[in-house]
């Protein structure tokens, strides 16, 4: 389908050019472009961790496509009046995910980690095997990745928990909602896996109090963003013992700097942020998708609410 869509592209630590190829392809007399300063304005733009400077020169975007699905970064800048926020929704990334989120928690389960050990050091050893209904998992934000999430540590049968603003009905996942059910929420898990938005309610919400209610011998997998976790208090309760390890993805700085105490941590598993990559062409279709949608007025889902901040 032709189209005359004016696209602009400003995107951090991404190649713009396989986008633009991949969107003129998708929508054919689109003009797309990777953003100048001092460039004309354009109606749509898709970007990653734009600075402000490029806002300020879009004064009439109508939507604002971000190439992930947290939108944090996004909500900290100063947007054009009426402009939509319109996050990526799935796109390739809970299948993702949830493989990560599985492998994390299994393998804390399963003991690998140790069988690996031994296995190095020549040693044929046996473990006594644990019981699933000793390990409730419990998922902090039931949105796109952390329902299939949930849903994929159920078919493995450990007791699964969620956590969400608002109650969900989630077959095999006993619902928690709110703050009111926030104390039985984390006193049910032994295993904890974050999957919340970073917003103003959210932000260090992986502290001492809350990590501490977890069971004894409690696991921490946090898959969303670094400012979730403050990370002196998961240091001290992994040390004390009441924590037996973390699995984390994410960091309040990343690169991970050099000499962090999590790189050497024996108990601690890090990752370089990911768990869940953007799919360049899921992306570029979905996106697509939205933008000739919106230019006809109809409606699109993964539209951001700028007030609750997801
Ligand atoms: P969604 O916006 O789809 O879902 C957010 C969930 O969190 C919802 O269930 C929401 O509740 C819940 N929630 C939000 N605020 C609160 C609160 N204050 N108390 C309780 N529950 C709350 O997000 P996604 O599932 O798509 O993504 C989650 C996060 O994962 C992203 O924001 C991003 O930070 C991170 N991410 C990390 C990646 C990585 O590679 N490490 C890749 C992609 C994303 P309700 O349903 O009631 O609204």
């Amino acid at each position: 389908m032709s189209t005359s869509l004016n696209i602009t592209l400003c995107m951090a630590q991404t190649k713009p050019e396989p986008w633009e190829t991949g969107l003129r392809a998708a929508l054919p007399g689109a003009t797309v472009s990777n953003w100048q300063p001092g460039d004309a304005p354009a109606d749509y733009a898709v970007v990653w961790a734009p600075p402000q400077a490029f806002l300020d020169e879009q004064p009439r975007l109508k939507a604002l496509f971000n190439i992930g699905a947290g939108v944090d970064a996004l909500l900290k800048l100063k947007l054009p009046p009426g402009c939509q926020i319109v996050r990526l929704d799935d796109a390739g990334m809970s299948v993702q995910m949830a493989e990560y989120v599985c492998h994390a928690v299994i393998r804390h389960f399963r003991e690998f980690d140790g069988y690996e050990a031994d296995v190095k050091a020549g040693k044929w050893s046996y473990r006594k095997p644990r019981m699933r209904a000793d390990f409730p998992v419990g998922v902090m934000g039931l949105g796109v990745l952390g329902e299939r999430v949930a849903r994929a540590l159920s078919v493995f049968e450990f007791p699964v928990h969620g956590w969400s603003r608002s109650p969900k009905q989630i077959e095999g996942v006993q619902s928690h909602s709110g703050s009111d059910g926030f104390n039985t929420f984390r006193s049910s898990c032994r295993v904890l896996v974050n999957l919340l938005p970073l917003t103003p309610d959210t932000t260090d919400i992986l502290n001492a109090q809350t990590l501490s209610l977890l069971q004894p011998g409690g696991y921490l997998v946090n898959v969303a963003r670094g400012a979730h976790l403050v990370e002196e208090d998961l240091l001290t309760l992994i040390d004390s013992g009441h924590l037996a390890g973390a699995t984390l993805d994410v960091f309040r700085t990343e690169p991970l700097p050099a000499g962090h105490p999590f790189w050497n941590h024996p108990k601690i598993t890090v990752t370089p942020h990911t768990s869940a990559r953007t799919l360049r062409e899921e992306s570029i279709a979905q996106i697509a998708g939205k933008m000739l949608a919106l230019s006809r007025g109809e409606a699109v889902a993964g539209l951001v609410d700028p007030r609750s901040g997801y």
